[in-house]
């Protein structure tokens, strides 16, 4: 495909134009909306987005629940890597958002401790502390080498040794993807794995010193209103007149170049910017993919979560950000106090606050739907994040379903992107985004608006040099 020009009118603006191709993007979610908004920013407007849901901001957006908290799909919490996100963030919220000190903790061995996890250790029992500091001497008596381990899990016990692997490493990584580590590749944490400082580790323990990681003034912003998807709602008015809800793509008739939509009518494309999963997307294609092409797509992995909303009646009674949960006294891998983000996520946040848990699950973790809201506050009991005599405070819980949401890295999945992207962009199908590029090192929020804005640069000015971030060279 070569680069499009656009084509200004009088008013500066472009005009829809039958001599530039038709771009269809396939998804209202953060890579979709940011393809739309820059599309118009450069004043191109030859194109059409469909949205299967009845809102935008796909997994970053918000639900309201019948008592009205507002719960977002998982503690969204963004650290940006680009200005282009800053400006934007900017530009739709002005001032209207919260500055949060990020600050999280790990609930282990009936306590909490301060993450990052190997730096805290001196809050375990001893003989806890003892199998942690075994370990990674073990594991520090070898020179580190990444390219000896074949897969996380052996890249877990090399790096953090046996202790940290067995008491949090292990479980933890379980709980949220939903997968083995053995079946996860290690590429994806590539070099952002950092080695433990053994010297650090001991001192901490030693002179009984807190360690939280980041630096004292580490902070992220959180939209005031509306939960994380107050922000994406915003960008709807950019992309309004080319948007369409409720309207779900159900095939991709590659040699006509159309879409089939769930009403069974058809839209022609020249060119097709999907941010579907990237395993629905190939098979839901008809005309000539070869069997090859299917079976990479059907070897992709991926997890779903159920997202447990939960209002109580009374004052927060906390400060905490986020906090991880590796054992299996609670069925949820993280908890965030979401209404300590904003007060406006609750009704009345004098005398109201808000829990967020998040469950994964898949083939290998099946997860019961029915008993989901009644387990995860149990576990919230257990984990003594709410004391038994709460439960009659609770005014509210709310469950949130959604069967993709963390792209595995598996083991098979780079040769199988190797494989799809190239051979879907000689058909005019670029597939990016958290589910569509399937590259979970890029798919939290910044990194999506990031894939949609180099995509329309590369596909409209023939920026072709600067698509790095669903490649993963840049944002990492
Ligand atoms: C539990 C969880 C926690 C997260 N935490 C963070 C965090 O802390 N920080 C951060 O930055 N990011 C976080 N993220 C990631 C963030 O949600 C994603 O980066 C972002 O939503 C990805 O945007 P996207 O547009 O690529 O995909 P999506 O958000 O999945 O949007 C895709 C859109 O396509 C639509 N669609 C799908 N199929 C069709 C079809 N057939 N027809 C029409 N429309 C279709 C969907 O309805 C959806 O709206 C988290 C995600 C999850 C699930």
């Amino acid at each position: 495909m070569e680069a499009i020009h656009t084509r200004s009118s009088d008013s500066g603006r472009a005009a829809p134009d039958a001599t530039t191709p038709r771009i269809v993007i396939l998804g209202a979610g953060p890579t979709g909306l940011a393809a739309g908004y820059r599309l118009r920013e450069l004043g191109y407007e030859n194109f059409v987005m469909f949205e299967a849901r009845g809102t935008v901001g796909g997994l970053a957006s918000s639900e309201t629940s019948a008592n009205g908290f507002i719960y977002d799909i998982g503690g969204h919490v963004l650290f940006s890597h680009y200005e282009y996100f800053d400006r934007l963030f900017d530009k739709l919220l002005g001032d209207e958002y919260q500055l949060l000190l990020r600050e999280s903790w790990v609930w282990m061995c009936d306590r909490f401790l301060p993450y990052p996890f190997q730096n805290n250790i001196k809050y375990l029992p001893r003989e806890v502390v003892l199998e942690c500091l075994l370990g990674l001497i073990d594991a520090q008596k070898q020179a580190l080498d990444i390219s000896r381990f074949t897969n996380f899990e052996e890249l877990i016990h090399g790096v953090f040794g046996k202790g940290i692997a067995k008491h949090f490493m292990m479980p933890y990584n379980f709980k949220v993807w939903a997968h083995p580590p053995k079946m996860m590749n290690k590429e994806w944490i590539g070099e952002r794995v950092s080695v433990v400082d053994i010297q650090r580790v001991l001192s901490n323990v030693l002179l009984d010193r807190d360690d939280a990681g980041w630096g004292p003034n580490s902070t992220f912003k959180y939209p005031r209103h509306g939960g994380t998807g107050g922000l994406f709602e915003r960008m709807r008015p950019y992309v309004d007149g080319n948007l369409r809800l409720n309207t779900r793509v159900v095939g991709v008739d590659l040699e006509r170049k159309e879409i089939v939509l769930d009403d069974g009518s058809r839209e022609a494309y020249d060119v097709l910017f999907s941010t579907m999963p990237l395993d629905l997307l190939v098979s839901s294609m008809f005309g000539d993919v070869p069997d090859e092409i299917r079976s990479k797509a059907a070897c992709l992995r991926h997890s779903g979560s159920y997202i447990v909303g939960v209002g109580v009646n009374q004052p927060s009674p906390s400060k905490k950000c986020w906090m991880y949960f590796p054992e299996d006294n609670a069925p949820f891998y993280r908890v965030t106090y979401l209404s300590n983000y904003s007060p406006e996520v609750v009704p009345d946040a004098t005398r109201q606050y808000s829990l967020l848990a998040e469950i994964s699950h898949s083939d290998f973790k099946p997860e019961d739907r029915g008993s989901i809201a009644e387990r995860t506050i149990a576990g919230m009991v257990a984990t003594r994040l709410l004391g038994e005599c709460d439960r009659r405070d609770i005014a509210d819980t709310h469950v949130i379903e959604r069967d993709y949401t963390y792209p595995i890295p598996s083991i098979e999945r780079d040769g199988a992107l190797a494989a799809l992207h190239p051979w879907l962009e000689q058909r005019d199908v670029y597939s990016r985004g958290r589910f569509g590029a399937w590259r979970y090192e890029v798919g939290n929020m910044d990194h999506s608006v990031a894939q949609g804005v180099e995509w329309v640069d590369r596909i409209v000015k023939d920026d072709r040099a600067n698509e790095l971030t669903y490649l993963a060279k840049r944002g990492c």
